[in-house]
């Protein structure tokens, strides 16, 4: 099987070309992202993805994790592959230079992030949850807790992991049941929590754990939810691991996917003592407190659709490129290259969308302007749940695509392909399900802030479809569908909360693909500026263009299709009782 081979130049394409690279340089602390650094970074992040995580992807799918009492042990060579991860300062890459970390940008940790995921999956999680702990240490944890722990988990010499979903808690974490009894300055933790991914290992000389718990006296429901941070080994007076914790990975799953990522069932306080334990944030606000990393959370699961999408594509092009049927490579045939093109061209624009979100993340964190901030903070609330469903949702096509242009190899476990859906399946899943994100998005982002972060953004697609470069086919398609979009968006907000939630998913696929279209605009108009300016890679930006013309021509058009659900209003569901008719 081929190694990964990372899209460094299309990366450049959208971090230099598509995107607004001086926005970021502008950002107070930003300075030294220049476009060598940023192509040295994404070259050797290109490197140790292809040569060093890559290899490891199908051997840790067939070998898995093993669990025994002592422990869980991860499939040969993730151990050492983290070492050289952590020596290479990557787990830091987006971390603060106070902590250790080397102070990037998010939209530059983006791209990193997804050639991790892209290499290999199971093991970009790990630093994938380690980079949630540092949100939230970082955001809530007192500045003792910051000087004992952050350092080591910015750098990654100890990985971090959320504790949240418990058997009867998983959408609805108002039922978590796990106890935080005070002891001291600190807290005992008893109960269980299920599906904890990374939870377990022997990686790294520290586990530390983010627990949601309820204090002896909080009130019930999401109000009484605080948020703690188990280390697995309690800290000596030196600050190093000493005693183990009253914690323990009581199994790990069998999963159709991630078989190289540990899912645990963590036990705490099984002995008696408790798990010792440190408030995050204030009592009752662990929730709330998790909601201020959920949009870095869930973007990252965005890019594990996207690093997936462009692995399978890679698979399935070169595989395409070899296979001869009916006299000449299967990649001659029309029917073959409409699924690559669906498989690269969709890759492009969630590349762009993914991308842009990250960048006005870190807008709405660093400027300097309070409007700006502002601004950058409403557009990232609306794109993310986009970037998460919608791009985790491509994965899984775009993987299943895959699996098609191999033909029967594509179901045959030894050629590779089956695993990207495998493993891309858990992505719409997990972070809050794409039913959640949909509710997210129409309820909070759109009904509760009456449409104003929404409008702003179609108000700026408007202005792409408005400026026609001349021979710029893609607009007027744009426009229609923008019309289709602001149609839906209007539906939605005089519907209301109850009425909208029968088509919030239909109404984020539209959001999404109408999105996809307004970057399939933009990197059209880019390629042709390049073309006409007689660039010495025809090439690249000719196949820019194609893919972008493929986008609008037969992916924006499912635009139609969603818009005419959402208009067809809720009766078709609301009208059913569940009790009698399913
Ligand atoms: C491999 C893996 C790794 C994971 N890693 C972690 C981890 O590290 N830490 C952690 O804490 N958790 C983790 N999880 C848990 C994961 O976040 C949950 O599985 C997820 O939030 C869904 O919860 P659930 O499984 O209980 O499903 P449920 O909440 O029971 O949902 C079942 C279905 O009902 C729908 N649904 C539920 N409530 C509503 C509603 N109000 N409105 C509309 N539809 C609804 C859902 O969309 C879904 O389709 C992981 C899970 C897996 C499988």
């Amino acid at each position: 099987m081929a190694e990964y081979r990372a899209p460094t130049r299309d990366m450049l394409f959208m971090l230099n070309e598509v995107l607004d690279a001086d926005r970021i340089r502008s950002l107070p602390g930003y300075d030294d992202y220049d476009p060598d650094t940023v192509s040295a970074v994404l070259d050797e992040a290109a490197r140790f993805a292809g040569e060093v995580l890559s290899p490891l992807n199908r051997s840790g799918d067939t070998e898995g994790v093993k669990w025994s009492a002592d422990g869980v042990t991860p499939a040969a060579g993730f151990g050492a592959a983290y070492q050289q991860y952590v020596e290479g300062g990557w787990n830091g890459l987006t971390g603060s230079a106070d902590h250790g970390g080397m102070g990037m940008p998010r939209v530059l940790g983006a791209a990193a992030t997804e050639m991790w995921n892209a290499a290999n999956m199971s093991f970009a999680l790990c630093p994938l949850l380690t980079a949630s702990a540092v949100e939230a240490l970082e955001n809530h944890g007192s500045d003792a807790l910051k000087q004992t722990y952050l350092d080591k988990l910015v750098t990654g010499e100890w990985t971090g992991c959320m504790d949240l979903t418990e058997p009867q808690a998983g959408s609805d974490l108002a039922q978590v049941r796990t106890k935080a009894e005070p002891d001291g300055d600190a807290y005992r933790l008893f109960g269980q929590k299920i599906y904890i991914t990374w939870g377990e290992h022997d990686m790294a000389d520290n586990i530390i754990h983010f627990v949601l718990a309820r204090l002896p006296d909080a009130p019930a429901g999401v109000k009484g939810i605080s948020l703690f941070l188990v280390p697995k080994f309690i800290l000596d007076a030196d600050g190093n691991p000493g005693e183990h914790n009253d914690l323990a990975c009581a199994s790990i799953e069998h999963k159709l996917g991630i078989h190289a990522c540990p899912t645990c069932t963590m036990s705490f306080g099984e002995n008696g003592k408790g798990a010792l334990g440190y408030l995050v944030g204030e009592e009752n606000k662990g929730l709330a407190h998790m909601f201020t990393m959920m949009n870095a959370a869930r973007h990252a699961m965005g890019l594990q659709g996207l690093g997936i999408a462009d692995r399978a594509y890679q698979h399935a092009l070169d595989y395409a490129r070899e296979r001869q049927q009916g006299g000449r490579a299967i990649v001659e045939h029309a029917d073959v290259k409409r699924m690559l093109l669906t498989m690269r061209s969709q890759t492009d624009v969630l590349r762009a969308l993914c991308l842009d979100s990250a960048a006005a993340m870190d807008v709405a964190e660093r400027s300097d302007n309070e409007e700006d901030r502002a601004a950058a903070q409403a557009r990232a609330d609306v794109l993310i749940p986009v970037v998460k469903a919608w791009g985790t949702e491509l994965g899984v096509d775009i993987a299943n695509t895959g699996i098609q242009i191999h033909g029967g190899m594509g179901f045959v476990e030894e050629t590779g392909a089956a695993q990207y859906l495998r493993d891309a399946r858990i992505a719409p899943i997990y972070e809050g399900t794409n039913g959640i994100q949909a509710i997210d998005l129409v309820g909070r982002k759109l009904i509760r802030d009456e449409g104003r972060g929404m409008r702003a953004l179609i108000a700026d697609i408007r202005a792409t479809a408005d400026g026609r470069a001349e021979g710029a086919n893609e607009h007027p398609a744009l426009s229609k569908a923008l019309d289709l979009l602001e149609q839906a968006t209007d539906t939605l907000l005089e519907a209301g909360r109850d009425a909208a939630m029968a088509n919030a998913f239909n109404y984020l696929m539209l959001c999404g693909t109408v999105f996809g279209g307004w970057y399939a605009a933009r990197i059209a108009d880019v390629a042709k500026a390049a073309l006409d300016d007689n660039t010495d890679e025809t090439d690249f930006y000719e196949a820019r263009q194609a893919c972008a013309r493929f986008y609008v021509r037969q992916i924006l058009p499912k635009a139609q299709g969603y818009a005419a659900m959402v208009a067809g209003g809720p009766e078709a569901v609301d009208s059913v009782d569940a009790a009698r008719h399913l």
